[in-house]
């Protein structure tokens, strides 16, 4: 139980889905990545060590309400939807939904899409919107890893995935003959999730969040990952 641990030993446990550059991703035998290094502040503003789980991204939420973790950061976007199960800390970065495509697709803007085979991460908002479109004829193609989307399309299999802007350009950039389409399919925000009702915790990560950004940590971070 994360209550268990945080009274005993002063753990932080946060559940991730470390297939998400540069939010979250394995270097090595580690997890490293924007999300991993704000975690780590937090849990040092808070006196508390940080433990990280690698889990399915749609089993992140799930792991929180129960209890076995006490925060999730993924690169999660905050929506309605997923306030009815978990509570959000202020966001920490502005993110949006990117269309990746082939060099010489004739898709050439998100409302190209209809019709076509759209790859997404399994749970993720790309899911959730580009599904929206499967009244439109569009048919909906779900990886367990974002960058598994992105290899479909590059042998041909789909036509284009809708994913997360930054994940989208360390894929791009480590696949031949892919490009990302200039207008965004949706803007989003990223924050932290803990369980409802546990405002003890969110008030917590909330003031270590705002120590971050008011001393410049946080920038630091995003820096030392995204290159202006
Ligand atoms: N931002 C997206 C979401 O919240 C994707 C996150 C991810 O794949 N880690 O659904």
């Amino acid at each position: 139980e994360a209550a268990e641990t945080e009274a005993a030993g002063g753990v932080l446990v946060m559940a991730t889905n470390a297939e998400f550059p540069p939010y979250e991703y394995h270097d090595g035998g580690e997890i490293v990545g924007i999300d991993a290094e704000i975690a780590k502040a937090i849990a040092g503003e808070l006196g508390m060590e940080l433990e990280i789980e690698d889990i399915a991204f749609d089993s992140i939420i799930p792991e929180i309400t129960s209890g076995k973790a006490d925060m999730g950061l993924a690169g999660m976007t905050v929506t309605e939807d997923r306030k009815q199960s978990v509570d959000f800390s202020d966001t920490y970065a502005k993110a949006s939904q990117k269309v990746i495509v082939k060099e010489d697709s004739e898709i050439a803007s998100p409302d190209d899409l209809a019709g076509k085979i759209v790859g997404v991460q399994l749970g993720t908002t790309g899911d959730i919107y580009v599904s929206d479109l499967e009244a439109d004829g569009t048919t909906v193609e779900r990886y367990n890893k974002g960058f598994e989307a992105v290899q479909a399309l590059s042998q041909g299999k789909i036509d284009a995935v809708v994913i997360d802007g930054e994940p989208a350009k360390t894929f791009v950039a480590q696949t031949e003959g892919l490009k990302i389409l200039e207008e965004s399919f949706t803007d989003e925000e990223y924050a932290i999730a803990v369980k409802k009702g546990n405002t003890e915790l969110l008030d917590k990560i909330n003031g270590a969040l705002k120590t971050l950004k008011e001393n410049g940590t946080l920038d630091e971070i995003v820096a030392k990952y995204i290159k202006a």
